[in-house]
């Protein structure tokens, strides 16, 4: 990815660098060859060269950009499980993910952790963005997820010969796990997904309580991928699930739903980062019924939604690692939403702003494997900057509306915002009827 060749000074705004220390007021940012090199009151700023571009942050908010630690590039208005394997080819799946990876970029996420795509478009739509055929966040890629036979991702029954090739590994025992694994090996994929339990989704046979994989599989899982260097993350509700794969040697745990105290005290002795993607399980309840998803369906994103919440209390307190992410692409969670994960967390979980952000930031970087490069506004990282009209701070929603961005800039360019104009696209992925996240 290109970065910007000269001097830039961000300056009048406050100044939230992402580590969760107090705001700077009338802060300056300054930006050299697209990396930081300041950042810190304007008044002790250095003085910059007189053809240095001058953005004025308006009394504003100048924060890190944004990282979606959850993200599915590939989904797009999912309404039902089946949506995800048969709705579209390939081809029109990875041209609707450029357009989401456009999107997402604009709504001021400059980087974004996959967490599990179709076929292997994320490999390739990292590549393309990282050579500027396309806009879009700094990606980490997943592949084909892994489930285990008769767990949440086999819903299609055998008579209908419906493979799942493009989709997810159905796996049988430590071996299959160790196979798919390499296959993804050879896809070139960094975070191998999997389905250690169920999901309010499946409430028949698959509910967020079932475990979908056993503890030997995923340890088969981890082993074979840590062997290659790549990570391995799953979608963890149900208390035994969380439990094995802490223990198996997972590197992230997704949702982290239903926690105890052996969960946590795991969990905060290995220092291993949750992303519990709860705005969806609010979306799913309130606009559920629009979507015609059964009432069984519905309580168990009810329970999903305040043990997941209570998790989360929890683990912030113990002092444990967040990122903010959070399977937007959904009918009712589509693309372009993904700020509402933030201002659900201030307003319905009880986070403050500064710890909200320092996870969708700092902690996010921890979970690309990147926090050498990018997540805070520290000199010599990345110019990967949001210059918000308004203060943040004082309220969050600001975030979930990306014409109140003067400017979204990745690697000291600017990409999208008002002093980007003309890349301020009415995408078709936006949810053109936001609503309101808590009432
Ligand atoms: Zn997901």
């Amino acid at each position: 990815m290109k970065t910007a060749q000269g001097t830039t000074i961000i300056r009048n705004g406050q100044l939230v660098d992402g580590t969760g220390a107090a705001p700077i007021p009338n802060a300056a940012l300054i930006l050299r060859d697209g990396k930081i090199t300041y950042a810190g009151p304007e008044l002790t700023a250095p003085a910059v060269p007189a053809d240095a571009l001058q953005i004025d942050a308006r009394g504003g908010t100048i924060l890190p950009g944004l990282v979606e630690a959850h993200y599915h590039a590939t989904y797009f208005n999912v309404e039902e499980l089946q949506d995800l394997d048969i709705k579209y080819p390939v081809e029109y799946i990875t041209l609707l993910a450029a357009a989401n990876a456009k999107l997402t970029l604009e709504c001021g996420y400059t980087a974004a952790r996959s967490g599990g795509c179709l076929h292997n478009v994320d490999v390739w739509l990292k590549m393309a963005i990282e050579e500027d055929l396309f806009p879009g966040p700094r990606m980490a890629a997943s592949g084909r997820e892994i489930c285990g036979a008769g767990g949440l991702m086999d819903w299609n029954p055998d008579f209908r010969k419906i493979g799942m090739e493009g989709l997810v590994f159905l796996i049988n025992g430590p071996d299959e796990g160790r196979r798919a694994v390499r296959k993804l090996v050879k896809d070139g994929v960094e975070w191998v997904k999997t389905y250690p339990t169920g999901d309010a989704a499946a409430p028949d046979v698959n509910d967020h309580h079932t475990l979908c994989m056993t503890f030997e599989e995923m340890h088969g899982v981890v082993a074979e991928a840590h062997n290659h260097k790549m990570k391995v993350t799953g979608h963890c509700r149900a208390t035994q699930g969380i439990i094995n794969a802490l223990r198996a040697g997972y590197d992230t745990i997704e949702h982290g739903t239903f926690m105890n105290q052996e969960a946590l005290d795991l969990l905060l002795e290995r220092n291993t980062p949750v992303v519990p993607a709860l705005h969806f399980e609010l979306a799913s309840i309130r606009r559920g019924p629009e979507f015609g998803l059964p009432q069984a369906v519905i309580d168990g994103h009810q329970e999903t939604l305040d043990g997941g919440c209570e998790s989360a209390r929890l683990i912030l307190k113990a002092g444990g690692r967040l990122g903010m992410g959070g399977d937007y692409g959904f009918g009712w969670n589509p693309h372009g939403d993904y700020a509402k994960e933030l201002t659900f967390f201030v307003k319905y979980v009880g986070f403050s702003t500064l710890d909200t952000i320092k996870c969708a930031t700092k902690t996010g970087a921890e979970i690309l494997g990147r926090e050498k490069e990018i997540g805070t506004l520290e000199a010599g990282k990345l110019a990967d900057v949001l210059v918000v009209d308004g203060d943040v701070v004082k309220d969050i929603s600001l975030l979930e509306n990306r014409k109140c961005f003067i400017a979204v800039i990745q690697g000291g360019i600017i990409k999208a915002g008002q002093l980007a104009g003309h890349l301020l696209s009415d995408s078709v992925a936006f949810s053109k009827t936001p609503e309101e996240v808590v009432g």
